[in-house]
């Protein structure tokens, strides 16, 4: 049986290495009768699961010191109220740039806690591209200006990071965290759910620079304090300690496959076959967004004509390519094409749309 692609944009595919790994330390109790799922969190084995996590991403980033790193329990969108809670501090007023429908709900949330001055938006007009860069207008008493640098539904990703001043840039990076280097000392707070490029749903990791921790953080919900957690070693309740061993499993596997300068080249290397594929087949398949703001994570594209895209979604999962439906907010297709999915999944989809276009004739 030739293999199955799982396109999707999350839960997305993890990799063959680590489920096997999973599985075997699954299975495995230690000496006080506790398998992964069991330990308490109190307990030297989840310690050392913690400290391991930690460790090895730190490793990856080459963390610079001051900044601390929490594994948290729930998703990207928990920190959409987090960020606020716990940065806003004194001010009223915190700067978004809008740059799609990530950004927007973001937007939205912290619209309950703070006065958000939007200080760039993404053009709607085709060729589809990330805010502007320059001349952000941010306001004097603003306590963080945030970002979301991949775009997971419209594709589209900033081609570099705006320069915020003094403003700490706090960053959603929840679909290209870990897809290449990350210079962490150009960030306030890093924040990226897990089920993209780290592990399973349930988890996400917060990087924070240690001076924003001093900001008052009246009503953040005590597991959602980013200082308690940090004073109680992730600990302020039940972490999920599964999902961390899983992460943990992650981390191992891309320092095996040579860290993330190859995983930027590999994820380039993917990315480049399947937009070539798009851009060279006559207008027949259509990429909507611009040169230099393509997202190397989601590939975003349509068929010209709309009527082929039940077709094209059918017969993609009859030949082993699944979940390549758009955004239910954008629509179209999207190839997701995080770290685990392998060379031969995007050149298994590109053959395919070459043969479905032939066959449209
Ligand atoms: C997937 C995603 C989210 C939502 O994450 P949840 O874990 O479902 O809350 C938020 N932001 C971005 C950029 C995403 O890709």
């Amino acid at each position: 049986m030739s293999p199955v692609y799982n396109f999707a944009s999350g839960p997305a595919r993890l990799p063959d290495a680590v489920l096997e790994r999973a599985r075997d330390t699954l299975l495995l109790r230690g000496a006080d009768g506790a398998c992964a799922l069991e330990r308490p969190f109190s307990s030297p084995a989840f310690r050392a699961t913690l400290e391991r996590a930690r460790q090895r991403l730190a490793a990856l980033l080459g963390l610079p010191a001051g900044y601390r790193v929490l594994f948290l329990a729930g998703g990207a969108m928990q920190q959409f109220s987090m960020v606020p809670l716990n940065l806003l501090g004194r001010a009223r007023c915190a700067a978004y740039a809008d740059s799609g429908y990530w950004a927007g709900r973001a937007i939205r949330e912290a619209r309950r806690y703070a006065e958000v001055a939007v200080v760039a938006r993404y053009q709607g007009a085709t060729p589809l591209a990330a805010p502007p860069l320059a001349n952000w207008p941010l306001p004097d008493d603003c306590a963080y200006c945030h970002i979301t640098p991949n775009e997971t539904g419209e594709g589209i990703a900033y081609p570099a990071l705006p320069d915020t001043g003094a403003v700490p840039l706090v960053a959603d990076a929840t679909s290209c965290f870990l897809a290449g280097p990350l210079d962490v000392s150009r960030f306030g707070l890093i924040y990226a759910g897990a089920q993209k490029n780290i592990g399973p749903a349930g988890l996400t990791v917060v990087i924070v620079r240690e001076d924003l921790l001093e900001r008052e953080a009246r009503y953040a919900p005590a597991p959602y304090c980013y200082r308690q957690q940090l004073a109680e070693n992730n600990t302020v309740n039940t972490p999920v300690g599964w999902a961390i061993e899983l992460a943990a499993l992650v981390f191992d596997w891309i320092a095996e496959s040579g860290g993330l300068a190859a995983m930027a080249l590999a994820n380039r290397r993917k990315a480049e076959r399947l937009y070539h594929a798009i851009d060279t087949s006559g207008g027949f398949y259509q990429a909507p967004v611009a040169h230099g703001h393509r997202s190397p994570s989601n590939v975003r594209f349509q068929l010209a004509d709309e009527r082929l895209t039940e077709p094209f979604l059918q017969q993609a999962e009859a030949a082993g390519l699944t979940h390549l439906r758009g955004h239910c907010h954008v629509g179209g297709l999207r190839a997701s094409l995080y770290n685990a999915m392998p060379q031969a999944g995007v050149d298994a989809l590109v053959a395919f749309m070459a043969d479905f276009s032939r066959r449209q004739g």
